[in-house]
């Protein structure tokens, strides 16, 4: 059991990371699931994935994060790959400068930006220590479509996005060869947090190229694709059904 790959993913009880983890599992890793609340969806769900388990932690809170990274340890004894995927938005005209308050730049660069900054430094040593030469340890960090062009919920959320896009770049460069470090930039996903948003899927219907949103599942599929390679590092994967080009 020991040698078996650990790959922990951060928000994996809902929408995407849900779908990450689970196709981790399949593919034969043991899970570190993780979530700020849903404790008992999350315990239900390592009921349900050979050899993974639960953690909660709040990841804007720091100490959270050193008790995440050192709980998961404490369980598996390595950590082969950590996949930063939580995250939250709400939607902003980006027309409405003052709703986009100081509070909120603050909450959304803390969590998109130095969350997962922390959780890859926290990892480093366990991540080396798990690389070899024919399977370097990785690092996927999931931005967005947002990141990418001038779109999205809100500016604040956004500008984190891209944010995390330039710290994924930056690190590539920096932890090679032992640690890889990629990036997926999703358009639209049929998430829960994605249920309302009517008008936006509407323009997905209309404008992309592949004429709907995404599943869950189609990202997953990515990051397992990142995650094969031993090879791709300092890339960011725009998966949003070609609405990038529309
Ligand atoms: P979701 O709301 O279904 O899941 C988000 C997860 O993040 C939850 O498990 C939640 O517990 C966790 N989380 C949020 N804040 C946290 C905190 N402070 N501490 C710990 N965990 C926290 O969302 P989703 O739609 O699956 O989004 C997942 C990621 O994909 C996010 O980073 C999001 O920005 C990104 N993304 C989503 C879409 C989309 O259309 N759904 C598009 C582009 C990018």
């Amino acid at each position: 059991m020991n040698n078996m790959r650990v790959a922990l993913v951060t928000g994996s009880t809902s929408g995407i990371g849900l779908s990450i983890a689970q196709r981790f599992a399949q593919a034969g890793y043991r899970v570190a699931l993780h979530s700020r609340t849903s404790s008992v969806a999350g315990m239900q769900l390592a009921a349900t994935l050979a050899g993974s388990h639960y953690f909660q932690a709040d990841i804007l809170d720091e100490e959270d994060r050193r008790n995440l990274i050192k709980h998961v340890y404490a369980q598996f004894g390595r950590l082969d790959m950590l996949v930063n995927n939580a995250g939250e938005s709400s939607i902003i005209p980006h027309d409405d400068l003052l709703a986009a308050t100081p509070d909120i730049w603050h909450r959304l660069y803390e969590l998109h930006v130095v969350a997962p900054w922390q959780l890859v430094a926290l990892s480093e040593p366990y991540l080396r220590a798990a690389a070899t030469a024919d399977h370097p340890a990785s690092v996927l960090n999931i931005s967005s479509h947002a990141g990418v062009r001038p779109k999205g919920a809100s500016i604040p959320y956004a500008a984190s996005k891209a944010a995390l896009i330039h710290v994924t770049r930056l690190l590539a460069k920096t932890l090679g060869p032992d640690i890889r470090v990629n990036a997926i930039a999703p358009g639209l996903v049929d998430t829960p947090r994605t249920q309302d948003w009517a008008t936006i899927r509407e323009q997905w219907l209309r404008n992309a190229p592949m004429r709907r949103s995404a599943r869950p599942d189609e990202i997953a599929d990515v990051a397992l694709m990142l995650t094969e390679s031993a090879y791709l590092t300092g890339e960011v994967i725009v998966v949003d059904g070609g609405m990038n080009l529309a």
